[in-house]
């Protein structure tokens, strides 16, 4: 269980115990193996769970998804979180994408809101 995850999940996600965080760099790995349970997101290049399982097999796919996920981008968190009372996508201090974050070696704001890879922009 990750708080931070939680809150960073995409919010195209289907309600469910299991999501993809916004660590998702976009490898393909999970849409492959589980395509039942995965879909991508054009505009935003990530993966995201288009629909929670519903059988043995599909959840047993998801897991080895889970799994093999290069990022640990994806997560099973039970039915522990409200998906109301933490909106999807929110910044979580000390996180990756908290704007206020600084760089341990620069001191400037490590991603002024962007996900990592847009640091350039
Ligand atoms: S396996 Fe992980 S990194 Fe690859 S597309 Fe799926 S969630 Fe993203």
């Amino acid at each position: 269980m990750s708080a931070v995850s939680f809150a960073e999940r995409w919010p195209e996600n289907q309600r469910g115990k299991f999501y993809v965080d916004a660590q998702c760099l976009d490898c393909d790995l999970c849409r492959e193996t589980a395509p039942k349970n995965f879909a991508r997101y054009d505009d935003g290049g990530y993966s995201y769970i288009s629909k929670q399982p519903e059988t043995k097999e599909e959840e047993e796919l998801l897991r080895e998804s889970l799994e093999g996920c290069p990022c640990e981008a994806i997560f099973d968190d039970g039915d522990e979180h409200d998906w109301d009372a933490v909106p999807a996508n929110a910044y979580v201090s000390g996180s990756p994408r908290d704007p206020n974050k600084k760089c341990g070696h620069c001191n400037v704001p490590a991603t002024k809101g962007r996900r990592w890879w847009e640091f350039w922009k």
